[in-house]
Parts: C-alpha cells; structure tokens; sequence
C-alpha cells in the first residue's frame, strides 16, 4: 500500500494531475464520453493506454470475460452500464474489447481437480461463454490447426455484439444509424489489435 501510494499515487497527483489541471476541473463538472468499452477485468489490459486515451473519453465496464449478457430489463451490472451509456450518456460507439490468453475462456476447457479453488460465482458467470465455446468447437472441428482459446475468445466478442444488438434501445439506435458497435480482440504478445469485420465475418488487422 505504501509502495502504491508513494510511487503511485504521488507521481499521479505531482506529475499527470498537476500537468492536466484545466482538464481535471472541466471534467469535474461534466463528462462527454465519445466511446463505451466492454473489456476483462484482467490486469493487462488498460484501454486507456492501448488507445492513448485521456480521462472523459472512455466510459467502461470491465468483468471477467468482457461479456455482454443478454438483455434482461431489470438486472445485471453490465446490462446497466451499457443503459446508462447508451440512454443517459447518448454515447455513439461502443467496443467489446477481448484478448489472448484469456482466462475466463480457458477456464470453459478446464477439466476440475481435486484441490481447485471453489469458484463458484466465476462458473455461474462463464455459462454467458457458453455460445462462444460451442462456436469455437464448431470451428475447430473443420480444422484442428486452429486455436480453440483464441477462437473461443473471438467468439465470445461475436456473441456479445449479437446481443447488444437485441437490448431495445440499441436496436433503435442502429435502425437510425445512430450508433456504432465494434469487436476488437487485442493480442497481449504482440500487441496486435484484430476488428471484426461484419461483412467478411471475420477478424482482421489494423494498422502496423
Ligand atoms: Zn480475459
């Protein structure tokens, strides 16, 4: 805690909080938000970083395996952070943003073994995976040189797309063209960013 407050916190508020005080004070009062990310709780993703991105521009939901549930009216977290986005904060693009080696995707193969940490809210959580592990399976049976983790992982930022596009509101917002939803999957290797490209149906790279 001392180590984090020391050289964390510290050089924050001396160096990027002292450097970007207009900004913080304008923020204070409002935020605009031009893009809603849905990505893992996973500690090596930063969106913020990964896009060069200052505070106010990115408006996020993170849970173990950046998924969108589908829609239910009155429940789940990530169900109202996409409602307060999309109807209180009219944002115009949101990005699922999935990742290799994902372990929410990984733990969808793993056989259980005596000793295993009761995980018991993480296996509730992960039936929302269970569309992209059939998909991957699907694949992977046409042909075993591909990745099942990696295919899994994209399936799931699929899946998530489809049912954002069954939430009401952003049906009506895509009727008007009003609002964008993308598929990223970000290679933490390399740092390779792939995009869904929904008339190909497949993931391609962007800019070296
Ligand atoms: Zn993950």
């Amino acid at each position: 805690m001392e180590k984090l407050q020391k050289e964390g916190y510290s050089t924050f508020l001396n160096e990027y909080f002292k450097k970007n005080k207009k900004l913080f004070s304008q923020l204070s009062k409002i935020q605009k938000p031009h893009t809603m990310i849905v990505t893992c709780s996973d500690s090596r993703i930063n969106p913020a970083l990964l896009l060069n991105s200052q505070p106010g521009e990115l408006f996020i939901a993170r849970n173990i395996g950046n998924v969108v549930p589908s829609y239910q009216p009155t429940k789940g977290s990530t169900q109202a952070a996409v409602e307060y986005a999309v109807n209180a904060l009219n944002i115009p693009r949101i990005i699922i943003l999935g990742h290799s080696n994902c372990g929410a995707c990984a733990h969808m193969y793993h056989e259980p073994k005596e000793g295993d940490p009761k995980l018991l809210h993480v296996e509730e959580w992960l039936k929302h995976i269970v569309p992209a592990k059939s998909a991957a399976m699907l694949e992977v049976h046409d042909d075993s040189s591909k990745n099942i983790f990696e295919l899994t992982e994209k399936h799931n930022v699929v899946v998530s797309l489809q049912r954002l596009m069954e939430y009401p509101y952003i049906q009506n917002r895509l009727i008007k063209n009003d609002i964008s939803l993308e598929g990223w999957w970000f290679d933490i290797g390399t740092g390779k960013v792939e995009i869904y490209n929904f008339s190909t149906r497949d993931f391609e790279s962007v800019i070296e």
